[in-house]
């Protein structure tokens, strides 16, 4: 790819003004590679903001997705995964919580589930806050959940599950996936995010506790200027245990914050300061040239794309006690070449299988296959939502996400109508979280919004 190192306009989209949140158009440029939103207030100005250290990735990326999103039909039905927010209670006053003013008066009932989520079968439904734990019947919830066919994940500050009878129960009542809020290993950052700087024995028994009912853990790591340095120990920590999961870097979400916290690193530097982990290095460029395979499987074979573009995804293979990136066994930019770019032209389906063909042949080593079957075994445990007598999902793969979420500094309204996410919110469901979320909290103008997700909220 040729190195971007002029000015230019990468998009068109509607943002807004940070200081007064009133919509505007936007463009996203480049400059000197890096990435800009920038729209002008008609009150506070010109306002500028970085969106990625990496233009020429950046703009590759946003194409494929927007192409992806327009060409794998995005319809509401497709939509396979919802946070519910069951409640507003909380166990903790986090200075940097954006739950904080939600409008939930009551907490959710199975009422409410019945109500809205009637035919949801085969999804992810993601328990959310306040701190979900609080809710009096959380047990019920997760087992109507699974009586329902989906798949129960619970989003968790953790504090409740230093108990180990509290643990056995939401292990018996079904749940999937335990997610638990991880800030690092210093009080400073326990201070910063959460307000209180003795969280850290609280957490570590908490992964104890789930792990000693085998339950799967992923780590939800908040990053900013004062944990980034911090990061590379989470996640050899995480790659150590052998509950754990999966592990995801969010940069810290501004939404409703002052500029007390103002932003100053973004995926890339999440991405770049992983990638020189002494122990388990990610080069950035695996990263890049897995998440462009993960693009080209979606858009040749035709599958609905999991995700959003603000995000970055790897995948590594724990084997006993060692653990390998997917890059170590599989040579990503071969793989990548056989299927040719598609963003600048959708109408490249045709030598899929030749391509896939050709795979086929990286896998045919002993470690190789039997990963293959691996991803296999786990595709089918998805495919019948982990109830299948016969099919048992395993834990050897572990999931990276880079996350970097949206708020008034890079607000970009093109991206969040495609948001993957619905949201059970305000007492009723929302087909897009990324529209239910900021149409509230910054009064985005209804009427500009997708009419397709519109109709249906
Ligand atoms: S634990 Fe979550 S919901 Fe509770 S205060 Fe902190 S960020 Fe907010
Ligand atoms: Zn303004």
């Amino acid at each position: 790819m040729p190195k971007i190192t002029d000015k230019k306009v990468i998009d068109h989209t509607r943002s807004v003004c940070p200081e007064c949140l009133k919509q505007y158009d936007a463009e996203i440029i480049s400059e000197h590679n890096q990435a800009f939103m920038v729209r002008t207030c008609t009150t506070h100005g010109v306002k500028k903001h970085l969106v990625s250290k990496n233009a020429d990735d950046y703009e590759y990326f946003r194409e494929c997705y927007l192409m992806l999103k327009k060409d794998i039909n995005m319809s509401p039905s497709k939509q396979k995964a919802y946070n519910i927010h069951v409640t507003d209670k909380c166990n903790l006053k986090c200075p940097i919580c954006y739950s904080r003013g939600q409008s939930r008066q009551k907490d959710i009932t199975i009422k409410d589930l019945e109500e809205h989520f009637q035919g949801v079968t085969n999804s992810r439904l993601c328990l959310f806050g306040g701190e979900p734990t609080m809710h009096e019947h959380v047990e019920e919830i997760i087992q109507w959940i699974k009586k329902n066919n989906n798949i129960a994940v619970l989003y968790t500050n953790g504090l409740k599950l230093d108990d180990s009878e509290f643990v056995k129960k939401i292990k018996n009542a079904g749940i999937d996936e335990v997610h638990i809020q991880f800030d690092g290993f210093s009080e400073n950052a326990y201070e910063t995010f959460r307000g209180n700087k003795n969280l850290l024995h609280i957490k570590q028994t908490a992964i104890e506790e789930c792990a000693r009912q085998n339950l799967t853990i992923v780590l939800e790591v908040t990053v900013n200027t004062n944990n980034i340095s911090e990061i590379n120990s989470i996640f050899n920590f995480a790659l150590e245990k052998p509950n754990i999961k999966g592990v995801v870097f969010r940069t810290l979400c501004l939404v409703d914050l002052t500029s007390k916290y103002e932003q100053k690193i973004t995926t890339d530097d999440i991405i770049h300061t992983l990638s020189r982990n002494k122990k388990h290095p990610v080069s950035e460029e695996e990263i890049n040239l897995f998440q462009k395979l993960l693009y080209k499987y979606c858009f040749y074979f035709k599958v609905p794309l999991f995700g959003c573009v603000l995000n970055r995804y790897y995948l590594l293979y724990k084997d006993g006690n060692t653990t390998l990136n997917i890059g170590d066994m599989l040579n990503l930019k071969k793989i990548n070449s056989y299927f040719s770019d598609f963003h600048q032209n959708s109408q490249k389906r045709s030598n899929k299988w030749i391509a896939a063909f050709k795979t086929i042949f990286h896998f045919l080593n002993k470690r190789n296959i039997k990963v293959a079957l691996l991803i296999l075994r786990n595709f089918l445990t998805e495919k019948f939502n982990g109830r299948h007598k016969h099919i048992k999902p395993v834990r050897s793969f572990f999931f990276l996400e880079i996350s970097g979420p949206m708020d008034q500094y890079n607000y970009d309204q093109k991206i969040i109508e495609l948001c993957p996410s619905g949201v059970y919110l305000e007492e009723k469901l929302h087909r897009s979280l990324g529209l239910a979320y900021y149409d509230r909290r910054m009064n985005i103008d209804k009427l500009l919004l997708s009419q397709e997700y519109r109709q249906k909220d």
